[in-house]
């Protein structure tokens, strides 16, 4: 059996979120000096990728995929090559917070409003004792910030660096900075931070078992309607992609 399915050539892991999270687990105990990239593949990255080669090389040089959205699993197993299930950024950052509550993991936050990422390490600080949250930023900086962000990450070394900047924003900058910033993993994380922070609601679990959250983050956020639209688009290019050699 093979061990990937192809999205629109990208080549996805077929792991579990468990395992997902026991695969961080084993790179954060090896503690390499080089960082995992970790992105979690939505829609919106899949198209994107088809034109954007630089995105491409990206996804292509991260360290780990995972499948981010009922869209992407959804083609896999009409494609006849089922991914297990989504392994969305939301999802894999409560499940690390989980894990590095047990192991005493330290994370670095950056990104989203300053509010948000206040609350959101008020919030992780009380529901997690253990972990320990060495450092946080917002996302909201300009350029001429980015080397002392970078320098202070590098400086505390965190074992997960948190980048909430929204894709592709998250994957380019981790990218850009990947040999500066002394983290053993970091991942992109989309809105997570706005979640935990509780400004922004999770659709309930019912809904996200029948995988309509993206029906219940329309209705919450309609705003959001033209950036779903990409979704009947997603779906009918990637049932129609040829998969040939993938990456
Ligand atoms: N964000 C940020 N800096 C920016 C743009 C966005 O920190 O320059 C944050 C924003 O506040 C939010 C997250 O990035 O917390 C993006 O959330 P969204 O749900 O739009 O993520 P996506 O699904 O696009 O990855």
């Amino acid at each position: 059996m093979e061990n990937h399915s192809l999205i629109m050539g990208i080549p996805i892991p077929k792991i579990t979120m468990g395992e997902t999270v026991d695969l961080i687990d084993e790179v954060i105990a090896e503690n390499k000096t080089e960082l995992f990239h970790v992105v979690t593949l939505n829609p919106e990255i899949s198209m994107s990728c088809q034109q954007n080669l630089e995105l491409r090389s990206i996804i292509n040089d991260a360290e780990h995929l995972t499948a981010d959205g009922a869209g992407i699993v959804m083609v896999s197993r009409l494609k006849g090559n089922p991914l297990p299930e989504r392994v969305t950024g939301c999802d894999l950052l409560i499940n690390l917070l989980e894990m590095g509550n047990r192991k005493k993991w330290s994370f670095y936050l950056l990104g989203a409003s300053e509010m948000t990422s206040k609350k959101a390490l008020e919030v992780i600080n009380m529901k997690y004792p253990n972990v320990s949250i060495v450092g946080r930023h917002h996302g909201f900086f300009e350029p001429k910030d980015e080397s002392r962000i970078v320098n202070e990450i590098a400086s505390l070394s965190p074992d997960v660096l948190v980048v909430a900047l929204g894709a592709p924003k998250a994957e380019f900058w981790i990218h850009t900075f990947k040999n500066s910033l002394n983290a053993r993993i970091a991942i992109g994380v989309g809105g997570s931070l706005d979640t935990i922070a509780g400004t922004v609601k999770r659709a309930p679990v019912i809904w996200q078992k029948l995988n309509l959250e993206w029906l219940y983050r329309l209705i919450k956020q309609p705003s959001r309607w033209k950036r779903q639209l990409i979704l009947p688009r997603f779906a009918l290019k990637a049932l129609l992609f040829k998969d040939r050699n993938g990456l």
